[in-house]
């Protein structure tokens, strides 16, 4: 028996709406790279702007995309051909970044001798990203503090 295939044109729509898979596979990729990196600097106690790294690689991003559709049409795209860089991720936790707008206490609740009393745990470091004025909050340890203290101290 011969077998019967119906093709449909994609609808404009479709077309529109069409990633190709090796587009979505960069960007799948990219947030990998992206949350890592963002773990990195979490357990530093110090600010990253995952913000702007996903605004500057969804730029980078859909430029490409928009040129891949244009140059072959989105049907067509190879995902081995497609050549992409991604945005340098360093540079959203390099410390120039930021400016310190506030310093606010943790203050949590410990057992002591049986007894709940409240105890300055750390600080909340807040942050402003000085690119796009994206706010970022960093919680740091008293320990964290006392050994950046100490660590300065030794050098004078
Ligand atoms: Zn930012």
């Amino acid at each position: 028996m011969p077998e019967i295939i119906i093709e449909r044109k994609p609808t404009t729509e479709e077309l529109r709406n069409y990633i190709p898979v090796g587009m979505q596979t960069l960007e799948k990729k990219f947030k990998q790279l992206r949350v890592g990196m963002e773990q990195e600097f979490v357990r530093k106690h110090k600010p990253y702007c995952a913000r702007c790294a996903d605004l500057d690689f969804k730029d980078v991003w859909e430029e490409k995309k928009r040129e891949l559709e244009r140059k072959v049409g989105p049907q067509v795209v190879v995902d081995t051909k497609i050549i992409f860089s991604y945005p340098d991720l360093d540079k959203y936790g390099i410390e120039s970044r930021f400016e310190l707008k506030n310093k606010t206490p943790i203050i949590r609740d410990v057992i002591m001798d049986g007894v709940r009393v409240p105890k300055l745990v750390g600080h909340y470091f807040e942050y402003v990203c000085k690119e796009r004025g994206c706010g970022r909050a960093v919680e740091v340890p008293l320990a964290e503090l006392d050994l950046a203290i100490e660590i300065k101290k030794g050098k004078e």
